[in-house]
């Protein structure tokens, strides 16, 4: 049964189912590091992010907070944040990148100096709600190979309101390899039996907001350190996550709000596409097989990209005996606009 409209003041009753809220959680949860990487981010956000992070996380469950700053020219985020950060009362690392590096190396700094069982990763303009810790690493508690995002919020970009997420949307991803919101399939509702407070498992993950166990992060292969900038890591890890035997979940009942932005207000080292179709490449050609023609096939201009070297990518894929992405297709995203059998590809 869902409260909607009981409590129309309170936000978090708008979608949560109300079991979420009488959820009892074991005494023993893992405790966790955050990694919050940024780029000249605002004081406000990142601060907000900060703020709720210590206020509305169990004081015993919280490690520390490492923040990661790739290369940022804003000046109150050097000597000003690491002064006000000593006030707090959870201990705080900063690091900094020698150059502009892009989020995926800034995460893997981040996450190798982290002490905590379970890293978990949050984008510099955040906040998070009651609750949402506790029901992420309750779950890998159960099992330390799920891998497990929250729903996210929408914070407005231009009155930094609070909106609450649907539990009904997953992650999948289009032909361009863009990932994009779709509704929960009707196989997971019965898979779930109308529980709507069980995690969802989800083909693939936005990539800003996750949990995961610190030696499975390690095991099933970090991050691809060879993308740039941003973007396609979160395919990359989804289907990694999925084709070597773990499992990637939105825990419904963990609400974290995250700032939308209509622009990237960052630049790219260059060219937006050459990185993102670059990342993109490495990531059809170590886990996609065969299926990465459909990928070259809708955006042809991506051949021209070079995508460096992945041998050692490869290397772990083999190393880890994953799954091929026929697979994954199949069993994890049968709903994907990708044919799973086809005879030919190109024009009739
Ligand atoms: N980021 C970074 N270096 C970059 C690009 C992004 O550290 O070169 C950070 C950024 O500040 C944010 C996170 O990575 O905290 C994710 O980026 P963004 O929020 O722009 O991604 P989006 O949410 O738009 O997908
Ligand atoms: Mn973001």
């Amino acid at each position: 049964m869902q409260l909607c409209g009981f409590c129309s003041t309170d936000f978090s009753c708008l979608c949560h189912p109300v079991s979420c809220k009488t959820k009892v959680y074991p005494d023993d949860l893992p405790n966790t590091s955050i990694v919050i990487v940024f780029h000249n981010e605002a004081w406000s956000t990142l601060l907000r992010t900060v703020h709720s992070v210590i206020n509305r996380s169990p004081r015993d469950l919280l490690v520390e907070i490492v923040l990661v700053d790739d290369a940022s020219e804003r000046d109150f985020l050097k000597l000003k944040l690491e002064t006000y950060v000593q006030t707090l009362e959870v201990p705080v690392k900063i690091l900094r990148m020698e150059q502009r590096s892009g989020l995926i190396r800034a995460r893997l700094r981040g996450a190798a100096v982290t002490t905590g069982q379970v890293i978990t990763f949050l984008d510099a303009h955040c906040e998070c709600t009651e609750g949402w810790l506790e029901a992420l690493l309750a779950r890998i508690r159960e099992d330390r190979r799920a891998v497990v995002c929250p729903i996210i919020d929408v914070i407005s970009d231009e009155t930094f309101e609070y909106m609450a997420g649907s539990d009904m949307t997953y992650g999948g991803f289009n032909w361009k390899l863009n990932f994009r919101w779709y509704p929960v399939p009707q196989r997971e509702m019965d898979r779930r039996k109308g529980d709507r407070t069980l995690p969802v498992r989800t083909p693939t993950m936005a990539g800003g907001l996750f949990s995961i166990d610190k030696t499975y992060f390690e095991e099933i292969g970090s991050y691809d350190p060879g993308m740039d900038i941003w973007g396609g890591e979160n395919l990359e890890m989804s289907f990694r996550i999925w084709q070597c035997g773990g499992s990637l979940e939105i825990v419904t009942c963990s609400h974290v709000g995250h700032v939308f932005r209509k622009a990237t207000p960052y630049s790219f080292p260059g060219g937006t596409g050459q990185v993102i179709n670059k990342n993109n490449r490495r990531l059809a050609e170590v886990w996609m097989d065969e299926f990465k023609d459909f990928f070259y096939i809708i955006s042809p201009g991506v051949m021209r990209v070079d995508y460096g070297d992945v041998s050692s990518r490869k290397a772990l894929r083999e190393a880890l005996k994953c799954k091929p992405f026929s697979w994954y297709l199949e069993n994890i995203y049968p709903d994907s606009q990708i044919p799973r059998r086809y005879y030919s590809l190109g024009e009739v």
